[in-house]
């Protein structure tokens, strides 16, 4: 089991100490208890914000950012970029645009970040 991690939740940034089991953690170290929350999901269920480009054709650019709506579980990341990287869109494309839908059934999708 991981036994230190530096909590993402906010810019302090703690540094965490960890014991106990990934349903009970025993953390120390954190500045309040959203420290604790955070060592819970990253021992149970770790999930990730994915931020990519695709390609677009029909404008000035090569690429057009994207990313997924909402955090997805860690273990889709490299699979969701698999799909990311053989899409290409046409401008043109605006901000919030879907490109891929319920991506592996997470209920999340893969939007357009910029208008292009
Ligand atoms: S434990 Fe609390 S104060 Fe420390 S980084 Fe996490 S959210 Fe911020």
């Amino acid at each position: 089991m991981i036994n230190e991690l530096i909590c993402i939740t906010c810019p302090m940034g703690c540094r965490l100490s960890i014991s106990g089991t990934p349903e009970e953690p025993v953390v120390e170290g954190n500045k309040c208890k959203r420290g604790i929350a955070y060592v819970k999901d990253e021992l149970t269920n770790p999930t990730r914000m994915i931020c990519s480009t695709v390609k677009i054709s029909g404008g000035i650019h090569k690429v057009v950012p994207v990313k997924t709506a909402q955090a997805i579980p860690e273990k889709y990341k490299f699979e969701v970029m698999k799909l990311i990287n053989g899409i290409e869109v046409h401008s043109p494309v605006v901000m919030g645009d879907v490109i891929l839908e319920n991506v592996f059934d997470t209920g999340v999708n893969v939007v357009v970040t910029r208008n292009m």
